[in-house]
């Protein structure tokens, strides 16, 4: 039986101060089964409904690893739309209060490239986005993703289901071996299984009904 409490994870006293600031007072059930693994660097295949409070699951995760000392892009975010990538990115800039200055940049499509550009060139640490956009600037060589720890696969159901595969296998590539591999779903049929299990590396599979 996992503790539900936060304070059972190795945060600092600020991360905890900032998550009872937010209203988080217990972790979810995903939390709970997920962040002590997380934090320990364990790679991650998690099922769970929506509004079960998977984006901190990983945003704890990126979060606790990130050095902002280091003006490099440390986590990226993959997620199948605009809007999810949105919400993904309010999330974490609300999580990291409780670490300091964190730059958080969202690369999706539909906009123009060249204010991207500029944001990326001034540096980031975090990037949530699309595989279509992020693709399109590792493309452009105005993408680094030499860096980057923590790659997470939000929706990764609605990904594939989209046609994204392809984009998310050159962007896997573009990433250190080395890196932590979270992957989250609602669902996580036998072709999804199939098609991302190159990407993880002895994953732990927490399924929450
Ligand atoms: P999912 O990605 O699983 O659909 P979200 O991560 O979007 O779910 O979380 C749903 C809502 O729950 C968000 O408004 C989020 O801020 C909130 N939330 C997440 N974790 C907690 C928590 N431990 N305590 C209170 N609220 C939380
Ligand atoms: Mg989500």
């Amino acid at each position: 039986m996992q503790s539900d409490s936060f304070t059972s994870l190795a945060l600092t006293p600020q991360f905890l101060a900032n998550l009872t600031t937010l209203g988080y007072d217990h972790m979810t059930q995903v939390q709970a089964e997920t962040l002590p693994s997380v934090l320990a660097g364990s790679d991650l295949i998690a099922q769970a409904k929506t509004g079960s409070g998977k984006t901190a699951a990983f945003g704890i995760g990126i979060l606790h690893k990130l050095n902002p000392a280091w003006f490099a892009i440390q986590g990226l975010v993959l997620c199948p739309t605009r809007e999810l990538a949105d919400q993904v990115a309010g999330e974490l800039r609300r999580l990291a209060r409780g670490v300091g200055n964190v730059k958080i940049l969202t690369l999706t499509g539909g906009v123009s490239m060249r204010p991207q550009i500029a944001s990326l060139e001034h540096g980031a640490h975090i990037v949530v986005g699309t595989p279509g956009r992020i693709r399109d600037h590792l493309g452009r060589a105005t993408l680094d993703l030499a860096n980057v720890q923590t790659l997470v696969l939000d929706e990764a159901d609605r990904m594939t289901d989209m046609g994204f595969y392809d984009e998310i296998a050159g962007i896997v590539s573009a990433t250190p071996k080395h890196r932590q591999t979270l992957l989250f779903s609602a669902t996580y049929p036998d072709d999804i299984r199939f098609a991302t299990q190159g990407f993880l590396r002895d994953p732990l599979e927490v399924k929450v009904e």
